[in-house]
């Protein structure tokens, strides 16, 4: 038996169309799909369905509720598909990615968001191409687990970050190898994909206001990062560093700002500005004056899963 896939199209440059102000969702993708796979041999695709989310967005609009929204329909489809394919801007996506695998834990089935860098709708485009690969990736037993599948590379969903504005190689994953390539073959990684677990689905509460972040920048002042962290809502900083957690430690009041805020409750997580490497909060005294403040360092983590991973954690009971 075929397996079965169910694509949700949230929005994004994929199923988008040209307006006098640039370009805008379009509803009716399934039937723009459809025409497109016509003339392909559609017996080697999943049997598949497309669901359009209510509200299309650009994911440049994207709030937490929409991780929810997202989240929610997979949840409520789970078990009458074998697999799940979700059309999202790029924009965001590597948001997207990451609060999925952290609300659908211990998945025994894949979820592949895509998107593209140029519409369905346009005559080159890298739209079906993308599309077609996810459908079959969906429908790919071995999965078992939120990814990125975007230009030929399939990425774990919270390792992966946007790295390129106009490339059709949009999306990396600078801090972990590729779960798999695809080429003339699709060729995975198995040692590397995660096994199926047990499932354990959470829908968190999220306040859209609850985290916040900042990037630390030469003259950054004491004032800048406590403003950050006055509101009542604010629960949690992702502080962005240099190179391997390193904060400017001359700035005394700065760091009397951040040890104050964590004496009120707030969790603040330093990860790196780099592109690529990890948090090593000792390694230089400018870094290790964080720690006997109650800064949590935040080993590898991209900005987008230590956002999102915040953000789950805050808004669940
Ligand atoms: N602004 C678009 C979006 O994120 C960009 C894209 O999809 O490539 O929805």
């Amino acid at each position: 038996m075929k397996p079965r896939v169910l694509i949700l199209y949230t929005g994004g440059t994929i199923g988008m169309e040209p307006s006098d102000r640039g370009y805008v969702p379009l509803r009716g993708f399934g039937r723009l799909l459809k025409e497109h796979l016509q003339a392909r041999a559609t017996h080697q695709l999943p049997d598949y369905e497309l669901v359009e989310l209510e509200t299309l967005i650009d994911s440049a609009n994207l709030t937490p509720s929409d991780w929810c929204r997202i989240g929610g329909e997979v949840i409520e489809q789970w078990d009458a598909y074998d697999g799940f394919v979700i059309l999202h801007g790029t924009d965001t996506m590597a948001y997207t990615a990451s609060a999925l695998s952290f609300m659908l834990r211990g998945i025994d089935k894949p979820v592949i968001l895509t998107g593209s860098q140029i519409p369905l709708t346009e005559l080159r485009n890298d739209a079906l191409d993308n599309l077609v690969t996810a459908l079959m990736l969906a429908g790919d037993n071995r999965i078992s687990e939120v990814c990125i599948f975007f230009d030929g590379r399939l990425l774990r969903g919270n390792r992966s970050t946007k790295l390129k504005s106009a490339g059709l190689d949009a999306f990396d994953s600078p801090n972990f190898p590729w779960l798999g390539q695809v080429g003339i073959h699709i060729d995975l990684q198995n040692n590397l994909l995660r096994p199926p677990g047990e499932r354990d689905f959470r829908l968190p509460a999220y306040d859209p206001q609850a985290v916040t972040m900042v990037q630390i920048y030469p003259g950054i002042s004491a004032q800048m990062i406590d403003s950050l962290l006055q509101p009542a809502r604010v629960h949690g900083l992702i502080l962005q560093t240099y190179g391997v957690g390193n904060p400017p430690n001359h700035n005394r009041e700065l760091l009397r700002v951040l040890e104050r805020a964590v004496e009120r409750g707030k969790i603040i997580v330093n990860i790196t500005q780099c592109i690529q490497g990890r948090i090593d909060q000792g390694a230089y005294a400018t870094g290790s004056s964080l720690n006997s403040i109650g800064i949590i360092p935040g080993s590898d983590l991209t900005l987008e899963a230590a956002f999102t991973k915040l953000h789950t954690l805050l808004g669940t009971e």
